[in-house]
């Protein structure tokens, strides 16, 4: 699910274009002939002249250019004439023309051997939709975090405010997006539900996902099922497994740590994949979770939480539930 697989994905599916398109226009054509006798006359009549250009390049270069205006302009009559008669039965110009959706690269994805925008658009929205974000990414962006939802009161014991708090929790988080690389620290956000960790990390993602990088976001319930179902999987599956895509994912995101039952499993997986991420392959993951501190260790050990301290710079989100307020 790298970054290789999303651009051979798209690479097929403008192959795939074009070659509907070509039959679309080879069905109608043979649809129109059937139908409109003059025009299948005028269409043998057109194949003709395109031998005779091919004959005229053949009686050497005197008279050449003239030769070849001739049947040029009488191509352009039939095709005039074709469109006349296609007009009269009712039928648009060009309704058995190959039809393409970009007029700039004729849906081959490459302009003078560079990729053409629509294939750079349909490559990121491709990161988006495998991301498993998918509609997240557009309803929760960082232009419409509203920090004015938190609190302007002080915090219990604390001159600051939820919404103080909040203020540099966005900032270092559209800082992180903005300077966003492989080497970007791995983020722990810990906090009550409702208070915006989501809505951060879907902002987060979608400009890693728009410099191109390969994001995998998974809940962890959701992982936790798919590694159960997959350890019993028969061995030398093709397919990836969801473990290999945590681990090679550029950016991973799990989400919601602490709502699955606890299990040995969980604990094991996560250490696995945390600490291969953080020390073997140094990439960045962001790991979400309602639970404190205190909390996280009951549930998953010391060796765990002591590897997220050490791994993850952390973010403390504060507030009451956003969706109740
Ligand atoms: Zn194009």
């Amino acid at each position: 699910m790298g970054k290789r697989e999303i651009s051979e994905a798209v690479s097929a599916r403008f192959e795939e274009r074009r070659q509907a398109a070509e039959m679309q226009a080879m069905r109608r054509k043979s649809e129109l002939q059937a139908a409109l006798p003059a025009l299948a006359a005028l269409d043998r009549e057109r194949a003709e002249t395109a031998t005779e250009l091919m004959n005229a390049a053949f009686q050497g270069r005197e008279g050449l250019e003239k030769r070849m205006g001739a049947i040029r302009e009488r191509q352009k009559a039939l095709l005039a004439k074709r469109a006349q008669i296609l007009e009269k039965a009712g039928y648009p110009a060009d309704y058995d023309a190959v039809k393409r959706r970009c007029d700039k690269c004729g849906d081959t994805g490459f302009v003078d051997g560079k990729m053409c925008p629509c294939m750079k658009r349909e490559i990121v929205m491709e990161g988006y939709r495998r991301s498993g974000l998918g509609k997240l990414l557009e309803r929760q962006r960082f232009d419409n975090f509203d920090l004015s939802r938190y609190s302007d009161s002080p915090l219990p014991g604390k001159s600051l405010s939820a919404r103080d708090a909040m203020k540099t929790i966005y900032r270092d988080c559209m800082k992180w997006a903005q300077r966003f690389s492989l080497d970007a620290p791995s983020l722990l956000l810990i906090g009550n539900t409702g208070l915006g960790k989501t809505h951060l990390t879907s902002a987060m993602a979608k400009s890693a996902i728009d410099k191109g990088f390969d994001v995998l976001y998974l809940s962890v319930p959701t992982m936790l099922s798919r590694a159960e179902k997959e350890r019993f999987i028969r061995e030398g599956s093709e397919e990836e497994t969801i473990v290999q895509q945590m681990l090679e994912a550029e950016l991973l995101i799990l989400d919601d740590l602490g709502a699955e039952p606890s299990s040995t499993l969980a604990s094991s997986l996560i250490y696995t994949v945390v600490n291969e991420r953080a020390t073997v392959r140094n990439l960045p993951t962001i790991i979400n979770t309602n639970l404190d501190m205190a909390h996280l260790e009951r549930t998953y050990g010391a060796a765990v939480t002591s590897r997220l301290l050490g791994l993850f710079k952390v973010m403390h989100f504060v507030g009451s539930d956003l969706r109740i307020n």
